[in-house]
């Protein structure tokens, strides 16, 4: 078939075959990135799209505005600084998902040829939202803080990309989080450069330690911010947001109404109804409490089954530990013996847009019980072990 030239041959690549071995049941799984199932707010919910149906069933099914609802659209706006002033309905866009957020910013900025630069490692996710419009990429040197800033001005004065890429909020996959100094250094560097950032931040409120720190939309101009419900409700509702200057929002509509139309109308009438009773900051509050039992499970199991074999950075928010192997060259090596033991993490060689070796894994803590966490890295250690 003549399938586009950038496209790759699906089906034979390494993540296809991670997401069949975690069919098998008895599989022990740390490489999805899964919320906790059993504590999505389901009965919520479904009251909530109760209502809607009861309510405004019909208005709910027909064909709606591209930008979105807009009571969902003021909600988000009302949450929101941009330039240290509240941010406005007309500067919010509700996508599909902040995986759309990345790829219709792709689609709107990208031309063939033209630089992203990314934090190294960063969100395989994103590498493939913005390969689909032949991004070139360049990795800019990281420390436990992300982006530095000496770095990106080195960088900078070589190459003009379109835009840099981070996750300052615990950090997927590293877990890093980016100090309120680091951001206003970058903010500096992004500023006299004229260099647009791209903030996306599912994360943020999957905090288990430290106080919150400000978003870098908040801090500083020239800055798109990307949010989701994924994390904080449920991702299958595929509900995020971009907030950005107006004009750039109307640029994204524009795209985006040759993608989809608009994101769905009854899930996003459904979850502003969820959102009018208040229930998000209790849920948000179980959600912590509950991942963060399950965080200090990895580290402890990490600790008493893996010792020196691992090192590790104890992530004070989100869903995933990055660790290293040491004494191992890479960690894709070591997949098929992971398999055989029924346990799974992701090789960090994926997390690099150049193609590297790596001795880094990222495991997810959020979706299995301190039980099966303990028995995963029992696995874990049997597995290095063969
Ligand atoms: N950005 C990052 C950093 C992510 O980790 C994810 C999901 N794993 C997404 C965006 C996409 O999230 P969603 O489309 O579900 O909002």
């Amino acid at each position: 078939m003549k399938y586009a030239k950038w496209m790759k041959n699906v089906g034979e690549g390494f993540i296809g075959e991670m997401l069949r071995a975690a069919q098998n049941p008895a599989m022990i799984s740390f490489a999805g990135g899964l919320p906790a199932l059993d504590l999505f707010p389901t009965q919520d919910l479904q009251a909530a799209f109760q209502k809607v149906f009861e309510e405004q069933g019909n208005a709910a099914l027909q064909y709606a505005q591209t930008a979105g609802y807009p009571e969902l659209r003021s909600w988000v706006a009302s949450q929101h600084q941009r330039s240290q002033r509240p941010a406005r309905t007309a500067e919010v866009i509700i996508t599909t998902g902040s995986q759309q957020g990345l790829s219709l910013l792709a689609q709107t900025f990208l031309d063939p040829g033209d630089t992203v630069f990314l934090e190294t490692p960063t969100y395989l996710g994103a590498i493939q939202a913005f390969e689909g419009f032949r991004a070139d990429f360049q990795m800019i040197p990281c420390d436990e803080e992300g982006i530095l800033p000496d770095e990106l001005e080195k960088a900078l004065a070589f190459t003009t990309p379109k835009f840099l890429y981070l996750i300052p909020n615990y950090q997927n996959p590293s877990g890093r989080v980016m100090g309120l100094e680091r951001r206003k250094e970058l903010l500096k560097v992004s500023q006299k450069y004229g260099l647009l950032l791209v903030e996306d931040n599912p994360y943020g409120e999957l905090r288990y330690e430290g106080e919150p720190i400000p978003h870098l939309a908040e801090l500083g101009e020239n800055v798109i911010y990307l949010g989701t419900f994924s994390k904080v409700l449920a991702p299958g509702l595929r509900i995020g947001y971009v907030l950005a200057d107006e004009d750039i929002i109307m640029h994204l509509e524009q795209t985006k109404e040759g993608v989809d139309l608009h994101s769905n109308n009854l899930t996003q009438r459904a979850i502003y109804e969820y959102l009018q009773k208040d229930l998000l900051p209790d849920h948000i509050l179980k959600l912590r409490e509950v991942y963060n039992v399950r965080r200090k499970a990895m580290v402890e199991s990490i600790q008493t089954y893996l010792g020196d074999r691992v090192e590790m950075k104890v992530p004070a928010g989100g869903l995933f530990l990055w660790a290293k192997l040491m004494g191992v060259n890479n960690s894709f090596d070591y997949v098929q013996d992971m398999i055989r033991q029924n346990v799974l993490y992701v090789p960090g060689a994926l997390f690099y847009a150049d193609g590297r070796v790596s001795n880094e894994m990222r495991l997810n803590y959020s979706c299995s019980t301190p039980e099966i966490i303990e028995e995963g890295m029992r696995r874990l250690a049997r597995g290095l072990n063969q």
